[in-house]
């Protein structure tokens, strides 16, 4: 558990990093916290306005400049995540840091009673496009000396919980995805793959799945950045196939 972690000031210093849902909650906070760390940071999501706010952020504190690019995952296709790679091959050449933390919740329901649509929309989200894009950027993560892969997992992607649904099953599928490249790529030395679990934290997500819960009572997304920061940064190289509490 790295949630104390404390992070050298220049801890992500030259380093590219991608960020998916980087426009709210905890991918917000990441972007943020990782430019203030020295990182160049590719801001991916699907609300472009929200994007421009973080940017700004990053901008206005004076951290290096960062790129936005607007992609909905629920719509893109192959093409698109190839182009998306191309892209960066051309700005950097290279990935040092992946961060999959885009996710839906779809609405809390019992399996018997789960709409066939929605079951398809928040798997496609939440655990086939993070494959996609893996896919696409591999080379690129693997053109850097020392890259970090990270998906975002839950409580409900190791336990099941009623009601939690294609939610839940697409977290597993995703500890399932990062454990079987992990154990794929054991011997290259430049990559690690590993994922987080939030945990509670005050998010929309988190206001959506319990309305009644007071959010003062939670952690923001800024405080939970410790495990964060070690896995992009270099302290955590030769640590692969783990799944982390970021709490
Ligand atoms: P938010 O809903 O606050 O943020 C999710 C982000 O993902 C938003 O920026 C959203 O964009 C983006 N996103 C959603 N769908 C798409 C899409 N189709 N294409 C591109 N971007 C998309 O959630 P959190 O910050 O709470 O969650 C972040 C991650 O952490 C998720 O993977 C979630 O499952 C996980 N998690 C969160 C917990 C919590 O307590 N908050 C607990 C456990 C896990 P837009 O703003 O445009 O909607």
């Amino acid at each position: 558990n790295m949630r104390n972690y404390e992070a050298p000031a220049d801890l992500l210093k030259d380093r590219v990093i991608l960020v998916t849902g980087a426009g709210d909650g905890i991918g917000a906070a990441t972007a943020k916290t990782f430019a203030a760390h020295g990182a160049t940071i590719i801001l991916l999501g699907r609300t472009v306005k929200k994007l421009e706010a973080v940017y700004d952020a990053i901008e206005e504190a004076g951290h290096p400049t960062p790129a936005i690019y607007p992609m909905n995952l629920l719509g893109a296709n192959l093409e698109d995540y190839q182009e998306l790679a191309g892209k960066l091959n051309e700005a950097y050449g290279r990935l040092d840091g992946l961060l999959h933390n885009a996710g839906i919740l779809g609405s809390r329901t019992p399996i018997d009673q789960h709409d066939e649509e929605e079951w398809q929309k928040v798997m496609h989200v939440n655990l086939t496009a993070p494959f996609v894009m893996t896919k696409a950027c591999l080379p690129l993560l693997m053109a850097s000396k020392d890259a970090s892969l990270v998906f975002t997992s839950s409580g409900v992607g190791r336990k099941g919980r009623a009601f939690w649904g294609a939610y839940a099953v697409s977290k597993f599928g995703t500890e399932g995805l990062m454990e079987t490249l992990a154990d794929e790529l054991e011997n290259k030395k430049n990559i690690r793959v590993n994922a987080i679990n939030p945990g509670a934290t005050r998010t929309a997500m988190r206001a959506d799945a319990y309305p009644a819960e007071d959010p003062k009572t939670l952690p923001a997304p800024e405080d939970i950045m410790g495990t964060y920061l070690f896995l992009f940064g270099h302290e955590s190289q030769g640590i692969t196939g783990k799944s982390f509490d970021a709490q």
